[in-house]
């Protein structure tokens, strides 16, 4: 075994979040009451975005994740930077008003998990991933994107 996953041969697990969950308050609320966070501080200087290791694979960049969550917009509970997101503190570390996006991230991702949607589809794993991928990498996988 070489280590590495024949990306070729690999298929996509993730399932598209077209489902909205209905919330019980506004979006900001809830987002704020999860990662308890003062989300109106952010004054969209962009920094986080700057220095995220992901941001070229983003539909929408950590920056933008804060401004769809201050308008209330549910659109960023489709966004799949939200699942990209590696929780590397990153954003959280450089933000100057010392806003911890990774914990955003975690609670736009809990909101959805919490409704019973999990993003990645596990039954449909190959035996060539299930052979190759390393059992962390799965454990990992399982804990962030399966509620
Ligand atoms: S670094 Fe902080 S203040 Fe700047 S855009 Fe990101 S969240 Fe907002
Ligand atoms: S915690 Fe997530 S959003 Fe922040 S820099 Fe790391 S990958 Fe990007």
């Amino acid at each position: 075994m070489s280590g590495k996953v024949d990306t070729e041969d690999t298929e996509c697990h993730t399932k598209e979040i077209t489902d909205i969950p209905k919330l019980d308050g506004s979006l900001v609320e809830e987002v704020m009451a999860l990662c308890e966070e003062n989300i109106f501080g952010c004054y969209q200087c962009g920094t986080c975005s700057a220095g995220c290791p992901f941001v070229l694979d983003m539909d929408l960049t950590p920056d933008e994740v804060i401004h769809y969550i201050i308008n209330d917009n549910l659109d960023v509970l489709k966004s799949k930077t939200i699942w990209l997101c590696s929780s590397c503190f990153v954003c959280a570390e450089r933000c100057p008003r010392d806003i911890n996006i990774t914990k955003v991230m975690e609670a736009l991702r809990q909101i959805i998990l919490r409704k019973n949607i999990d993003e990645t589809d596990i039954s449909c794993l190959s035996d060539k991933e299930l052979r190759e991928i390393p059992q962390m990498a799965f454990v990992s996988l399982f804990r962030k994107n399966i509620g």
